[in-house]
C-alpha cells in the first residue's frame, strides 16, 4: 500500500526538500506518494513543524507517525495526540553546525579575543591565555548535540564536565547527573554551555542559586532555549561580576524584544537563534528512514518520550 506523507513545514522549504524526500524514499524502496495537501483522513505520516500549515491534529484520523524538522520540539508535544508516535529530528548535520558554533563561542572566551577586537589603544598589555588544558568547561544537556560538542572540546584539550538527567559515560568527559551532579559540574565551569531540552524539569536550570555556584566570572553559553535560565537572575549576576559575559541564542520571547536588556547589555552577545539549523539533505535522510521503519514494522530512531518532553 502507497503511504500518504504530508510536507506540512514552511511552505519555502518545499522546493528543497521535495525532490531530496522523494529520492531518500525511493532509495529504501518505499512506496509513497509525498504532497503538501491531502484529505487530512488520508494522512500516514506528517513532516512537521510549528512553522507550518498544520495546527490542529484532530481530523487526521489514521496517523501512524509525526516527523518532526525541528530539534526541539517543546511546542510539538502538548500539540501532536499522545497517541500517535513523535519523532524529533536529529541529524548530522544539526550536530556539525552546533558544534562549530559552540566552539567557536567558547574559543572566544578562552583566548580572550574582546579585548584584541576592542584594540589595545597604544598598551602593550601581554596577557597570554591559558592551554585548553587548563580551562574547564561544562556542558548542561549530554544528548546528540551536547554530546557532539563536548567531544570536540575534549578534543581540543579542554577539561570538559558534562551534565544529564542520566549517568552517562562518554570517553574523555566527566559526566554527572542528577541534582547533586549539576553542582559538582557547575563549581568548576569557567565556560558553561547549555544543551537542554526544553521542559517543565529544565526551566530556570540557571537561577540565582546555580549561577553562584560558578566560579566568579564564568561566561555562559546559551544554544539551547530561552527558558533554560532565569533571566532576571543571569541580569544580575552579570551586574554584580558572577558572570563575566554571556553569549544567547534562545529566549522566553523569539524575536528577542527591542526593549529586553540583553541587546544594550555590554555583557551580553545576542544572536538571533542561528546556533545550528537542520540541514535538508541530511534531514531527508533521517524522515525516511523513519517512514521505512514504520512501514517495516520497525523501531522508530529518535522517538520522543511524551512523559519527559523530548
Ligand atoms: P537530546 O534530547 O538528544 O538531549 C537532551 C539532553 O538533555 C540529554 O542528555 C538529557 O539527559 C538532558 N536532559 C533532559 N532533561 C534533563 C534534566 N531534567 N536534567 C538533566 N539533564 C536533562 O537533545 P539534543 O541534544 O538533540 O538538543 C538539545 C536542545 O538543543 C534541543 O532540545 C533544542 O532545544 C536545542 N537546539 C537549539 C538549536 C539552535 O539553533 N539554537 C538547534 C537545535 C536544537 P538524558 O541523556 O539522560 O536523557
Amino acid at each position: 500500500m502507497t503511504a500518504n506523507v504530508l510536507f506540512a513545514g514552511r511552505a519555502d522549504g518545499w522546493p528543497t526538500y521535495e525532490p531530496l524526500l522523494k529520492a531518500e524514499l525511493a532509495r529504501r524502496g518505499v512506496e509513497a506518494d509525498l504532497r503538501t495537501g491531502f484529505a487530512p483522513e488520508d494522512v500516514d505520516y506528517i513532516v512537521y513543524a510549528p512553522s507550518g500549515p498544520v495546527s490542529d491534529f484532530t481530523p487526521f484520523t489514521r496517523l501512524k507517525a509525526v516527523l518532526s524538522m525541528w530539534a526541539g520540539v517543546e511546542k510539538i508535544v502538548p500539540v501532536v495526540p499522545a497517541s500517535v508516535p513523535l519523532t524529533r529530528m536529529v541529524d548530522s548535520g544539526l550536530e556539525q553546525g552546533m558544534t562549530e558554533w559552540v566552539v567557536g563561542h567558547t574559543l572566544r572566551y578562552h583566548l580572550g579575543m574582546d579585548t584584541h577586537i576592542r584594540g589595545l589603544n597604544g598598551r602593550w598589555h601581554r596577557h597570554v591565555p591559558p592551554l585548553a588544558k587548563d580551562r574547564h568547561v561544562t556542558v548542561l544537556g549530554l544528548g546528540a548535540l551536547g554530546t557532539a560538542a563536548a567531544k570536540a572540546l575534549a578534543a581540543l584539550g579542554f577539561q570538559v564536565s558534562g551534565w544529564s538527567r542520566t549517568q552517562k559515560e562518554i570517553e574523555g568527559i566527566t559526566c554527572h547527573a542528577g541534582p547533586e551532579g549539576l553542582k559538582a559540574a557547575l563549581r568548576q565551569a569557567e565556560i558553561v554551555i547549555l544543551l537542554l531540552p526544553d521542559t517543565p524539569a529544565t526551566e530556570n536550570t540557571l537561577n540565582a542559586e546555580t549561577l553562584a555556584l560558578l566560579p566568579k566570572g564564568a561566561k555562559v553559553i546559551n544554544p539551547g532555549r530561552g527558558p533554560l535560565i532565569d533571566d532576571a537572575a543571569l541580569l544580575a549576576a552579570l551586574d554584580s561580576g558572577q558572570v563575566g559575559h554571556a553569549t544567547l541564542d534562545v529566549f522566553r520571547v523569539e524575536p528577542l524584544p527591542p526593549e529586553h536588556p540583553y541587546w544594550a547589555h555590554p555583557n551580553v552577545t545576542v544572536t538571533p537563534h542561528i546556533a545550528s539549523e537542520t540541514r535538508e539533505s541530511t534531514a531527508a535522510e533521517v524522515i525516511a528512514e523513519n517512514i521505512r521503519r514504520a512501514e517495516a514494522g520497525e523501531p522508530l530512531l529518535h522517538l520522543v518520550d511524551r512523559s519527559l518532553g523530548y
